[in-house]
């Protein structure tokens, strides 16, 4: 699907083609950069989109760039300003995938912590086929980043290395996804999904310091669970070996939404087919992130009604 014709690069709309930066500058040489990916979710009888947990998103890149030691150039109402302007001028309606990029620019040396660019674009991006069918997935043979080398918590570009090849090896292989392990051997997260199982009527999820993104959807799902469910959320250290005796699984994240997870390891998780409990986050998740109950309106941002 093609990204949104027009873009945001330091505040100026600007076509897709002219969104480019330079073969030598930071963020190519040395990675150094940090993304955010959100859902804007159009609710066709409110005629609005709403920006999932807009401000949290923005949080995290501003904390990304804090991390990357990037100039911190841009406050939070820029780059707000920024994503919404590059929505209304492409006129969107319909659900779409939100970038953002904070990036060095120039074309200066490691330790350069400017210029500092800031992207901003869409892809449209209808919920997924894995979200009712569920999916297929397999343990890394690579290792989770470590916090001590670089920073799993925030979503450092450098650190999709690390995802890439363990999505890339998983996928040779006819799985779905992959679920990586620490370098101590706990369950960490997917390449770009956190990770939750049910066992024996509660939830379990890796604790923040099992090297995982610091998750808005995690974060999302554990407090719809407690609430809406009624169900106890563990947030703690997960061996791979209890995963094969999960009852269910799921994982989620901004892109992936809610995904049950069938098997891991060829294995069968409780009867091979998406649980009660997955299916009943899924509703709470997607009734919220679209609009149609009233409850948590500071997570969603309408693009449109305030224009
Ligand atoms: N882990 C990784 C490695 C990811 O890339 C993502 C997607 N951003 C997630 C988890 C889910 O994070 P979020 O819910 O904030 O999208």
């Amino acid at each position: 699907m093609p990204t949104a014709p027009l873009m945001s690069l330091n505040g100026r709309i600007v076509p897709y083609e002219q969104c480019t930066v330079h073969a030598f500058s930071g963020v190519v040489k040395y990675g150094a950069a940090v993304f955010e990916g959100l859902r804007g979710y159009w609710n066709p009888d409110r005629g609005d989109m709403y920006v999932f947990r807009l401000r949290e998103h923005l949080e995290r890149l501003r904390y990304g760039m804090r991390i990357l030691r990037l100039d911190p150039v841009f406050d939070l109402d820029f780059m707000e300003r920024s994503l919404i302007a590059m929505i209304r001028a492409n006129g969107l309606r319909e659900t779409v995938h939100l970038r953002m990029i904070a990036y060095l620019d120039g074309d200066d040396e490691l330790a350069a912590t400017g210029p500092v660019g800031l992207v901003c674009g869409a892809v449209p991006r209808p919920r997924g086929r894995a979200v009712e069918e569920g999916v297929h997935i397999a343990v890394s043979t690579y290792a989770r980043i470590a916090d001590n080398a670089l920073p799993p918590r925030v979503k450092a570009t450098a650190n999709y290395v690390n995802n890439r090849a363990a999505e890339l090896e998983a996928r040779r292989n006819q799985y779905d996804g992959v679920l990586m392990l620490t370098a101590q051997g706990k369950v960490s997260e997917g390449s770009g999904a956190c990770f939750f199982m049910v066992r024996n009527g509660a939830v379990h999820t890796p604790d923040v310091s099992s090297d995982i993104l610091e998750s808005i959807t995690r974060d999302t799902a554990i407090e719809l669970v407690r609430r809406k469910l009624g169900l106890p959320v563990h947030e703690r250290t997960i061996d791979r070996h209890e995963v094969y005796a999960a009852d269910e699984a799921f994982w989620c994240g901004s892109g992936y939404e809610i995904q049950p997870i069938l098997s891991v390891d060829r294995l069968a998780l409780g009867d091979g087919r998406p649980g009660a409990v997955t299916r009943a986050v899924q509703k709470a998740y997607f009734d919220v992130v679209e609009g149609r109950v009233e409850d948590y309106p500071a997570w969603r941002s309408a693009v449109y009604a305030n224009a």
